[in-house]
């Protein structure tokens, strides 16, 4: 019986461990390594079924100013903040990953151009409005930029449409920030 639960035991572990691998201990979102062992299989259901994919790439504004005003503690604080509202201003079918160390990527799956730059709003006003915890009045307020692009019939390779997006949040940065830029992709 002891031997039968250590076996037990040990198999939790080893999925906790599992689950553990794929998640950022900051945010509390899906990290890097998960994207990058996940992204072509989206993308290859997405062509199977030749529904649209689209991903945003959402980066902090002047995040190294909030950091160096505020303290990186604040600074994280703020970010895990902004993971938050990311994740709840999305389905619960989507993904939401931390792709760097301010940078939060989102894998909107079945999702045309209409419907990702609608939610790249909602996700842009939801991170600036002043929260309804009160430990949110504390800390400070911060923007994002978005970029936003879309494979119309998940034909596009997941590396163009990468490269794609952040190509789309340069130009966000560049037109004064706290915006969205789109792009769409056969
Ligand atoms: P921009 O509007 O152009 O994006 O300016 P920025 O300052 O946000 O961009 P930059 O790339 O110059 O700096 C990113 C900053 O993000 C610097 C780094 O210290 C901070 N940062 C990255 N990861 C973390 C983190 O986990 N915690 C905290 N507190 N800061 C982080
Ligand atoms: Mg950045
Ligand atoms: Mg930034």
């Amino acid at each position: 019986i002891v031997s039968w639960r250590l076996d037990i035991a040990s198999h939790r572990d080893e999925q906790d461990l599992q689950a553990m691998a794929r998640i950022d201990p900051l945010t509390g979102l899906l990290n890097r390594r998960s994207m990058d062992l996940s992204l072509d299989d989206h993308f290859e259901r997405a062509q199977s079924t030749g529904q649209p994919i689209s991903l945003l790439m959402c980066d902090l504004d002047h995040f190294k100013k909030l950091n160096d005003q505020h303290g990186h503690a604040a600074g994280d604080r703020v970010l895990k903040r902004t993971a938050d509202r990311i994740a709840a201003a999305v389905r619960d079918s989507d993904l939401v990953f931390r792709y760097g160390g301010e940078e939060i990527a989102v894998l909107l799956q079945d999702c045309g151009p209409e419907t990702a730059g609608r939610i790249a709003e909602k996700i842009r006003e939801s991170v600036k409005g002043p929260g309804r915890r009160a430990a949110d009045a504390a800390l400070p307020t911060v923007t994002i930029s978005i970029g936003a692009a879309t494979s119309s019939y998940g034909r596009t390779e997941p590396r163009k449409v990468l490269a794609a997006a952040d190509d789309c949040l340069y130009k966000a940065k560049n037109a004064g920030r706290d915006r969205v830029a789109q792009t769409t992709l056969a």
